[in-house]
């Protein structure tokens, strides 16, 4: 059951972590929530994240969303991840009826049909198990940055997820790639070797290309589509403030 979760004044934390570093962020976090939780894509931002509570020594659950469709590589680096740091990784997993039924009416790559078709697959297999999964929590942790995608430019260290009903910390939204990696390669961290063969942000194998340089960093997601369009929906609903009183 979720615990309850404390009255946030989101506004006013949104100009309080303007600038903050990722640490005094995940500090916050810690600070605010009693059953904060971090969902890691594996991806760059997350390891980063993920290595970042390690050392804080914050006691935040780690979870990622399987989908059925990740590349072994991803499968590969959730094993080795768990090895370094010695935690365990949540796996969160779709349903099997709900995934049944939507392969059985629409075929298994739907999402190349059309916008709605793949909006439906990424719902089915991320956005319901993200949303069960996060019902036990009072608040979670992504590794979003705003310079990652037209629709995140203006997002700040902390939203409030609408769709979720809890508040959302983006402890690395003030961060460009170059930060990232410069981390990355400074402690040692394990990554997606994927990375080194052009592959930048990592999803489902059948939904994710490499990239040219030059590209832009969300151009091999959902390539077929134009970039506004291209959220998965599982960062798309922030709002500044909680619609009602928590
Ligand atoms: Fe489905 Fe592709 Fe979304 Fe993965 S990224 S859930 S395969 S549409």
């Amino acid at each position: 059951m979720r615990k309850t979760i404390k009255p946030i004044d989101i506004k006013s934390l949104q100009a309080e972590l303007a600038g903050a570093s990722a640490e005094e962020i995940l500090s916050k976090v810690a600070e605010l929530l009693d059953a904060a939780v971090f969902a890691t894509s594996l991806g760059q931002e997350d390891q980063v994240i993920l290595d970042l509570i390690a050392r804080q020594g914050l006691n935040i659950p780690v979870f990622t969303l399987d989908t059925g469709r990740l590349f072994p590589e991803t499968y590969d680096l959730i094993a080795a991840t768990e090895q370094k740091y010695g935690l365990k990784i949540q796996i969160a997993f779709p349903d099997a009826a709900e995934v049944e039924q939507m392969v059985a009416e629409e075929g298994i790559n739907l999402f190349r049909k059309s916008i709605d078709a793949r909006k439906r697959c990424c719902g089915v297999r991320k956005m319901h198990p993200l949303k069960r999964f996060l019902g036990d929590f009072d608040g979670w942790i992504s590794g979003l940055r705003r310079d990652q995608s037209p629709t995140r430019t203006e997002m700040h260290a902390i939203e409030w997820d609408s769709g979720n009903a809890i508040p959302k910390f983006n402890p690395l939204i003030d961060w460009t790639l170059d930060d990232v990696q410069r981390h990355l390669r400074g402690n040692d961290i394990p990554c997606n070797p994927l990375h080194d063969r052009g592959f930048v942000s990592i999803g489902c194998a059948c939904c994710t290309r490499a990239i040219q340089p030059g590209e832009d960093i969300r151009a091999g997601r959902w390539w077929w589509e134009n970039p506004e369009q291209k959220e998965c929906g599982l960062h798309s609903r922030q709002e500044s403030q909680p619609p009602e009183k928590i």
